[in-house]
């Protein structure tokens, strides 16, 4: 079993929902069958837990803008780590994932675009990808 922090984007409540794995809270989360228990809306998310972000305490806690403004720089610096130390492949990247994983290709890291169909066959044949939130550089 495995306890998920889960957030209803109607109303805003938290709550906790127990899975048998994760694939099984991917599998409800599709169908829609998680419902918030205020309000009944299946617009359910996991929740953002507070460890996996990187808060400054000494100046509090982050109101919604700095906390905008921090989940963007993390992933901006996600982004150039990305970019730094793999090879960009574009919409190729399903085919180039399968063939270093099956050795047809150099084992390295890449980065590029999949569909979502594609992100889960890759999945299926136990070929690790994460997705990544890209967003556009901005100098401001
Ligand atoms: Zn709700």
């Amino acid at each position: 079993m495995i306890k998920y922090e889960l957030k209803c984007r109607g109303c805003d409540h938290q709550f906790e929902g127990w899975f048998a794995d994760s694939a099984a809270y991917d599998d409800q989360a599709d169908a829609g069958v998680i419902m918030c228990p205020l309000c009944s809306s299946a617009d359910v998310g996991k929740a953002i837990m507070a460890p996996n972000i990187a808060i400054r305490r000494d100046s509090g806690p982050l109101d919604k803008a700095q906390m905008a403004a921090e989940v963007r720089r993390m992933l901006m610096e996600i982004r150039r780590k990305v970019e730094d130390n793999c090879d960009y492949v574009g919409a190729e990247f399903a085919d180039e994932a399968r063939k270093i994983h099956y050795g047809e290709a150099d084992d390295r890291g890449i980065y590029g675009e999949a569909t979502p169909d594609e992100a889960e066959e890759l999945k299926d044949e136990g070929i690790d990808v994460v997705a990544i939130p890209w967003l556009p550089r901005s100098d401001a």
